[in-house]
């Protein structure tokens, strides 16, 4: 569900190679401490798994002022997105609910002519 951010083309071309030899991966950090530094890690690097250990950052780091504020943007993002979510939830539930009630409008409607 996470996208990308822009950038990162370019440098995907130029990866390096990690210790076993690969093309190193690209990623993005989404922690707090480092939101949006991008950084190259071994491709084998998984879930459990460290690969060859191969770690290098692309980005310098950003000054305390701008990581804090990234860190914000990015939390009021996830809020945002999480409210998108419950709010189109409500939405198809109010619709089925106009749905059944119109169903009864016309039921009772045609029932009292028929
Ligand atoms: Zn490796």
């Amino acid at each position: 569900m996470r996208k990308e951010p822009p950038g990162g083309e370019e440098l995907a071309i130029a990866a390096p190679h990690c210790y076993c030899g690969r093309l190193a991966r690209l990623q993005t950090s989404w922690t707090e401490s480092t939101p949006l530094r991008r950084f190259f890690v071994c491709p084998k690097l998984e879930r459990g798994k460290n690969g060859c250990g191969f770690f290098v950052w692309v980005d310098i780091e950003m000054p305390r002022r701008e990581r804090a504020l990234m860190a914000w943007l990015l939390r009021t993002k996830r809020e945002v997105e999480d409210q998108i979510v419950h709010a189109r939830a409500r939405e198809k539930k109010l619709w089925i609910a106009l749905f059944i009630s119109w169903a009864f409008v016309f039921m009772i409607w045609f029932g009292n002519i028929g």
